[in-house]
């Protein structure tokens, strides 16, 4: 998960806790940042390692090659076009030092705020279209359209893992 501060990420990690598609949860660590959760879908169980990674540990974690990592999901906040941009530099950064294999998922948060809104889908569509990812707007808050992310997470995870 990563993302600027106050885009949602921790409120998003509280509502797919409470998804109808989560099994047990274990937290790894004794912290909000890491949640260990089994997602079932479909039938089938998908242990799901949740990491909400500091602003200044993105370098270090993309020049890892670790082999865990499955996925980018990128947060930021549709009210504030500073935070869009952000994401829109990473997932280039992600492209550029990690290729095409893993999934990266954006996630437009705060979508009840509709008054407020400062980024158009038109340019988070043309983000997504030029660099191969998904986006799915939520709204954190009002657990708007969170089980769908949560499920499009796993889904993306488990076509990954195939290709490999
Ligand atoms: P984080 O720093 O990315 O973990 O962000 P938080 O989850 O702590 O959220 C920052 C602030 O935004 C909090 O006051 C949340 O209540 C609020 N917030 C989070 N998601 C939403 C949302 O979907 N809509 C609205 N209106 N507020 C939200």
């Amino acid at each position: 998960m990563l993302g600027d501060t106050g885009v949602g990420k921790t409120a998003l990690l509280q509502q797919f806790m409470t998804s109808e598609y989560m099994g047990a949860i274990e937290t790894s660590f004794d912290d909000d940042c890491e949640k260990t959760v089994s997602v079932l879908l479909d039938g089938e169980e998908t242990m799901v390692d949740f990491v909400d990674v500091r602003r200044d540990q993105v370098g270090l974690l993309l020049q890892s090659t670790n082999k865990h990592v499955e996925g980018y999901v990128l947060n930021f906040s549709i009210t504030e076009h500073t935070s869009f941009q952000y994401v829109h530099d990473l997932v280039y950064e992600i492209r550029q030092e990690r290729g095409s294999s893993k999934a990266v998922i954006l996630v437009a948060n705060k979508s009840d705020l509709v008054r407020s809104r400062e980024v158009t889908e038109e340019e988070l569509y043309d983000l997504c279209q030029s660099n191969d990812c998904k986006y799915v707007e939520v709204s954190a808050a009002l657990n708007h359209k969170v089980d769908e992310l949560l499920v499009g997470i796993v889904k993306q995870i488990r076509l990954n893992s195939k290709r490999e």
